[in-house]
């Protein structure tokens, strides 16, 4: 049976295209890789998810690409107090760590 080799399905005899993606069928599927990504590391914790942002920003224009993880959180309400309980960090992969550091710096260093 063919197979496409990008979308991993199963196709009839005789079909020689993907009708999905149109790459070439293949007899055999080769050996299932786990998707390898950056090894993510995390950057910094953050008080909002806007300043995750803005430093999500600040990576890209230096081609790093992050990930924000996490809950801006609910602000608890205690009687009167309100305690906002932020979890947003940003995470970068491990190898711009170090020039992540420093733009991270830089820029929290001016909020
Ligand atoms: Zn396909």
């Amino acid at each position: 049976m063919p197979y496409c080799p990008n979308c991993r399905f199963e196709y009839k005899e005789g079909m020689d295209k993907c009708p999905d993606c149109g790459a070439d069928l293949v007899e055999q599927l080769p050996e299932e890789t786990p998707p390898e990504g950056p090894d993510f590391v995390l950057l910094r914790n953050l008080p909002s998810r806007l300043y995750a942002q803005m430093l999500q920003e600040a990576l890209k224009n230096e081609g790093i690409p992050s990930m924000i993880k996490g809950d801006e959180g609910i602000p608890l309400r205690t009687t009167t107090i309100h305690i906002p309980v932020s979890k947003i960090t940003i995470w970068v992969p491990e190898k711009d760590v170090a020039k992540a550091e420093e733009i991270a710096d830089q820029m929290l260093d001016h909020i």
